[in-house]
């Protein structure tokens, strides 16, 4: 016997009759997207190791601890991506489209990469919508990206969802916090967990987020970062807020909201689901005017969020509101020696519906059971009589009642039993 193999720890295969739910949420975030006039960008799964570490910050967890980075055979250290965004401001800034005043509303889907340690609703392999506004300071794009994220959870049905913001200021107001709360919390440095000592001397700031429970005691004694916002970020934060209202967009104010990654300037904000446990947030992104400048690039601010799809997956079925499979195909069944008659009937009818063909010369009792394991509504069975007689037999999966059919109003009699159970003749 050969070696069993097996998925790696933290990944996961997505099987048909899961696949269904995952392809309805894919589908309906490209409809959410384009109705909003966001657009696809594609971009690789790995990129040199250095543009993460810059594009996303060597003092985050994700940099520091959780990038799967390995050497090419010719010695370059590449990584697996870990986030959308990075990648996508390499790809603007190589194109030539990052510049000053031109828009781009951008949308991605697919697999992240993170070494991290695996528990409910936290993968190795994970799964992304995102998008980005490059190009504009303006508070309207914020709030656009929030509503394009809360849009597609509600619209997917969700109901227990948290909509939290913050701002972290700019390079203006930032650095006096950050000096601020760092002086308040050297006393109490003994005091913090290991990671926060070490954030403590590389960014405060993320000592804010951290989720040990006597951190969180800790720190929420600090002041909140709102507090110290110069004019221009206390203008845009407002604005922002108001926009919200103007939208009817429940949120509230979480001065605790720092997010993992260095690149967020102002406006940061997260989306949570309240039956997801430890991992309760659902989305999150922010505004990172600094960081097409910091990969090289001129300075063209921008506004974005990321969606995690599996955690997504969890809530809706939490709420159980998991799309269910589709049930429409057909199952052509047949007699022995009409596989040609059946191919041509299959082709036909494929131009109006799903229909799989059975493949084995074998008995109708296993050729039904196939079509039951599929989840077929119909079966079709073109057997040697109704072949014959230019008929095809219709049966109702459902209801199990079935009927001969001429083959010319075998279209008529397929919408008929799709849409309700079979009228008796
Ligand atoms: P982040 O880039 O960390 O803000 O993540 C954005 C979203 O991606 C989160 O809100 C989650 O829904 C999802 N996500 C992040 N990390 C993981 C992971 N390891 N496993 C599953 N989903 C994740």
């Amino acid at each position: 016997m050969g070696k069993k193999f097996q998925a790696m720890r933290g990944t996961r295969d997505v099987l048909p009759g899961e696949i269904e739910a995952w392809q309805a949420v894919e589908e309906a975030a490209r409809r959410q997207s384009s109705r909003f006039g966001f657009r696809e960008i594609r971009t690789p799964l790995f990129e040199a190791t250095e543009l993460f570490a810059r594009g996303v910050g060597d003092s985050t967890d994700i940099v520091r601890k959780e990038m799967y980075t390995f050497p090419d055979r010719k010695g370059r250290s590449l990584t697996l991506r870990p986030e959308g965004t990075a990648g996508v401001a390499r790809a603007l800034i190589e194109a030539g489209l990052a510049r000053p005043h031109e828009l781009h509303r951008l949308y991605y889907m697919g697999p992240m990469f993170r070494y991290d340690r695996p528990q409910a609703g936290r993968y190795r392999q994970f799964h992304q919508w995102g998008a980005e506004i490059v190009g504009t300071k303006s508070p309207w794009a914020d709030v656009e990206t929030i509503l394009l994220l809360v849009g597609l959870l509600v619209d997917l049905g969700l109901e227990g969802l948290v909509v939290k913001v913050n701002s972290v200021g700019d390079e203006t107001c930032r650095p006096a916090y950050q000096e601020k709360i760092r002086q308040a919390l050297l006393p109490r440095r003994d005091e913090l967990c290991e990671d926060c000592r070490e954030r403590l001397d590389r960014n405060p700031l993320r000592v804010l987020d951290c989720k040990v429970p006597s951190d969180r005691e800790i720190v929420k004694d600090l002041p909140p970062m709102l507090d110290s916002l110069c004019d221009p970020c206390r203008e845009h934060f407002d604005a922002v807020k108001q926009g919200l209202d103007a939208a009817g967009v429940r949120y509230e104010i979480d001065p605790g909201l720092v997010r993992g990654l260095d690149y967020y300037t102002r406006t940061a904000y997260e989306v949570h689901h309240g039956k997801l446990g430890a991992q309760s947030a659902v989305g999150g992104g922010g505004r990172y005017d600094g960081l097409i400048q910091l990969l090289g690039g001129p300075a063209v601010p921008a506004v974005g969020f990321s969606m995690g799809i599996e955690r997504t997956l969890i809530a809706l079925e939490e709420e159980g509101r998991k799309p269910a499979p589709e049930r429409d195909t057909i199952y052509l069944a047949r007699g022995a020696g009409l596989g040609g008659q059946a191919v041509r009937l299959a082709q036909k009818l494929r131009s109006t519906y799903a229909v799989a063909l059975d493949l084995e010369e074998r008995g109708l009792g296993p050729q039904l059971k196939q079509a039951d394991r599929i989840g077929a509504r119909v079966a079709l069975i073109l057997g040697e009589d109704e072949a014959k007689a230019g008929e095809v037999t219709l049966k109702d999966l459902g209801s199990g009642e079935q009927r001969r059919v001429r083959e010319a109003e075998l279209e008529s009699a397929i919408e008929q039993a799709l849409r309700g159970p079979v009228a008796r003749t």
